[in-house]
């Protein structure tokens, strides 16, 4: 696990399941139909129960690069952010996969969450390198929390232990290029 502070918010990384993380939200990998697929977000369903897949039926598909909210059903978390990452190689990859966190953290913001987790959105099915992933991942979340917020915390589960030390890796190569964020414990 790795741990840094921007503007009073901890960003952590650790390695588990997204679906059985006490936060205020976690965030789906889903797809442009909302109505399921393999991976985490089959996993997130599955752990949800049926009840999550009606009220996604009810908001009529996301496009890439967005994010819309449901509640969290029987999982711990009260709510499931649903964002759509880019498929690798489609154009503007990197943009919309920064734009799936951004649009994730900032309905978090507009519900004055405080907790939310992430999984490493389009490095699984869709194919995206976790090495790049992890860097667009960070610099994308540094870029939301400047502006006020609720947020204390944003944890990314990576699923296995090579996923979490490339993501690490990321973060630290990343994190040196702000004077504004430290290390914690
Ligand atoms: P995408 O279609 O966006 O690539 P995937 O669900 O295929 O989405 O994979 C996204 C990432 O989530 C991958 O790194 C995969 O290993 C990881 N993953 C799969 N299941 C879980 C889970 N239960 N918790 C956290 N991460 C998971």
């Amino acid at each position: 696990m790795s741990c840094y502070k921007f503007n009073q918010v901890r960003i952590e990384t650790v390695q588990g399941d997204i679906t059985t993380q006490s936060v205020d939200a976690i965030v789906n990998a889903a797809n442009t139909s909302l109505l399921g697929g393999g991976g985490v977000d089959g996993a997130i369903h599955r752990a949800a129960g049926p009840e999550l897949l009606a009220e996604c039926r009810t908001l009529r598909g996301c496009v890439t690069g967005e994010a819309k909210l449901t509640r969290g059903y029987l999982l711990p978390a009260q709510y499931v952010i649903h964002a759509v990452g880019p498929i690798y190689g489609q154009d503007d990859a990197p943009d919309l996969l920064a734009s799936a966190y951004h649009n994730s953290l900032q309905i978090a913001i507009n519900h004055k969450l405080r907790s939310i987790a992430f999984p490493a959105i389009s490095t699984g099915i869709y194919g995206y390198p976790i090495n790049e992933a992890a860097r667009i991942s960070l610099r994308a979340v540094i870029s939301c929390l400047h502006q006020s917020h609720t947020i204390e915390l944003v944890r990314f589960v990576l699923f296995t232990s090579e996923a979490l030390a490339i993501f690490n890796e990321g973060f630290a190569a990343v994190a040196r290029n702000y004077d504004d964020i430290t290390t914690c414990l």
